[in-house]
């Protein structure tokens, strides 16, 4: 499976701006100042170019009268539809066995509820059945085979294990597997959160995962805290990366920490990856990125590297944004205050 394409058409210079920590840009998608990071809800904010279409689902379902779940339910499954993306739903790139096993879960701010699969196989839409583990079970999160038998006995909807397209990418992995071992750059996910103009926060999370991870792996993205935390009183936010790298700690929740503490959530994201980076013993090196929003409608991102492209819809517009990157070199020493 060849790395990503989004990863290979953004070019960048890097400049420096005053009130800026770091600035990475694309002309595809430049970054606007700071203080223009912000709009009234219905606000919606996801990981990547292929977040857009989904925010754009999601508002459309807010438009219909949907609930914040079911905005967030639709827009992932739009996502988790697409037979072209490598990385979410059943046409992601499969684990070392050859088999697609996915990652998700959802959150709602109101009750501070919570629900989540692992390790799902052979269906097509693990954000919904994320959702029916919060709302028809006591628990949070289902994996493996309990996730299966789980999902087969709601009916939800199944999908093919993998197609002929995975399946050969997979065997040209196994011939190559030395060299692909060493490959990080196979995977992606579509965190989403949303800000409603009740000023209730919900999010969601799926993905699957990391390309030819071992079976039963599972990563950030399902995980509370780590891929996805909303908190009614603050904000929610997300990740998408490297989910070894995230999960060590607790990401999302940090991000939400931040806000709370009266970040910018695009100071919260930077924040975070700095403290991330000042504890980690890669460094900047970690492939981690974050998106934030919190309750006044102010949104942010922030990534590790060049940084990464993140989809903002309001009823004002509908964009793909670039997020400031973070290295070593751009963002002063370590732990230090971004907001100088
Ligand atoms: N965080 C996901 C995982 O590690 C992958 C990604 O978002 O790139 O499973």
């Amino acid at each position: 499976m060849p790395p990503l394409s989004r990863r290979q058409f953004v070019t960048r210079s890097v400049t420096t701006v005053a009130g800026s920590a770091l600035i990475g840009r694309t002309s595809a998608a430049p970054m606007p100042p700071m203080a223009d990071l912000s709009d009234s809800a219905p606000l919606i904010i996801s990981t990547w170019p292929f977040g857009k279409p989904a925010n754009e689902s999601a508002l459309a379902c807010l438009k219909r009268g949907g609930s914040g779940l079911d905005a967030i339910e639709e827009g992932i499954r739009l996502t988790e539809s697409d037979p072209t993306n490598p990385s979410v739903g059943l046409a992601g790139i499969p684990n070392s066995e050859g088999v697609v096993q996915l990652d998700a879960c959802i959150m709602s701010g109101p009750g501070h509820r919570a629900g989540g699969v692992a390790a799902l196989e052979g269906f097509a839409h693990p954000i919904s059945v994320a959702r029916r583990v919060m709302e028809s079970t006591p628990h949070v999160l289902l994996v493996g085979e309990g996730a299966r038998a789980f999902a087969a006995k709601n009916g939800f909807e199944r999908g093919p294990k993998v197609s002929p397209g995975q399946k050969k990418a997979w065997k040209a992995w196994v011939q190559q597997q030395a060299e692909a071992k060493r490959k990080t750059d196979n995977h992606d996910t579509i965190a989403m959160v949303a800000l409603l103009p009740d000023g209730n926060v919900f999010g969601g999370c799926s993905t699957s995962g990391r390309g030819y991870k071992l079976p039963g792996r599972v990563g950030d993205s399902p995980i509370i805290g780590s891929g996805l935390y909303v908190d009614n009183e603050v904000g929610a936010a997300g990740a998408t990366g490297l989910g070894e790298n995230v999960m060590r700690y607790c990401g999302s929740f940090l991000v939400v920490e931040f806000m709370r503490q009266g970040l910018h959530p695009q100071e919260a994201c930077i924040e975070t990856i700095r403290r991330i980076a000042r504890l980690d013993p890669l460094g900047f090196d970690l492939a981690i990125n974050f998106i934030a929003l919190d309750k006044k409608g102010r949104y942010g991102a922030a990534g590790t590297g060049q940084g990464f492209e993140y989809s903002v819809t309001s009823e004002r517009s509908s964009r793909v944004l670039q997020s400031p990157g973070l290295t070593a070199k751009n963002v002063g020493p370590v732990g230090g205050n971004v907001t100088k």
